[in-house]
């Protein structure tokens, strides 16, 4: 598979049909960094773990160069934390049973530059050679600006693909910044119950981050318990884990919609919600 950045590293897991770069798979996620798909895409892993029928892929853009460091890991340069957090992420996709990780390793300040197009031929390349179904990205309301940039490459992609080859359900997935704040209309309830130990060791094995200072770990399953309680106010629990995501089909099945228009349309959806309250508070 030709992947622009001299240190992209492809670990693929499952049997690649021949005259193919990547085995098919049915879930891909695309995410900024190390740890992300692991945090926003457990429903994807869960569905596809050690099934026949469907296969999970995962994409990390950047070179996770960036990261704070403490105690074991506070002698690391950027170099050797971007080795350790490459062999991290291959770790995951060895415990969640992953058809494929492709680690792009490009340095963030270079996906947050518009114009960088690198990146966006080898999501065109993966998509093609992968032909997912279902597709877990960043949404566009996370705070996080590398994120954000890694969705405007992934949105940059897609546009390149002809329409019968996009993925039918797109999903803007939860990290720096939860989405139980969108309107239900709008709020897709990814269940992610079961499988606790892996969901556990899927979390854990980025101890690099963990260690680091940040417990993902825990604040990743305390969201999920937080969104299955807090999801229907009149309806007692139905599981009890949930992530949330954001369905960007609007934005991503037709090239002519604009991103920024379709955010202004889901922030006034919260306001008119919110505003439809605001009476009761007169005395
Ligand atoms: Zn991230």
């Amino acid at each position: 598979m030709n992947l622009h950045h001299p240190n992209h590293d492809l670990l693929i897991r499952r049997e690649t049909p021949s005259g193919r770069p990547l085995p098919r798979v049915s879930h891909l996620a695309i995410a900024a960094h190390q740890d992300d798909v692991e945090i926003f895409a457990c429903h994807g892993i869960l569905e596809c773990f050690r099934r026949e029928d469907r296969n999970f892929g995962a994409v990390i853009v950047t070179d996770g160069a960036g990261s704070a460091r403490t105690g074991r890991y506070s002698a690391c340069g950027d170099e050797d934390m971007q080795g350790i957090r490459r062999e991290e992420q291959r770790q995951a996709a060895a415990i969640g049973d992953y058809a494929f990780v492709a680690q792009l390793a490009y340095p963030s300040a270079r996906i947050r530059e518009s114009g960088e197009t690198d990146s966006v031929d080898d999501l065109v390349a993966i998509l093609e050679a992968s032909a997912p179904e279902t597709l877990y990205l960043h949404n566009p309301f996370d705070k996080h600006a590398t994120h954000v940039a890694v969705l405007g490459k992934c949105l940059a992609a897609m546009r390149r693909l002809p329409e019968e080859q996009r993925p039918k359900r797109i999903f803007g997935c939860e990290v720096w910044r939860d989405l139980d704040w969108l309107p239900d209309a709008r709020k897709v309830a990814l269940p992610v119950d079961g499988m606790p130990n892996l969901r556990a060791a899927l979390l854990r094995v980025f101890d690099s981050q963990i260690s680091g200072g940040k417990r993902y770990d825990l604040a990743a399953e305390g969201r999920r318990m937080a969104n299955a309680t807090f999801h229907e106010s009149h309806e007692v629990d139905k599981g009890d884990r949930l992530t949330f995501a954001l369905d960007l089909s609007p934005i991503f099945h037709d090239e002519t919609a604009d991103p920024q228009n379709f955010l202004d349309v889901v922030i006034n959806e919260f306001r008119n919600e919110v505003a439809g309250n605001a009476r009761l508070l007169l005395p």
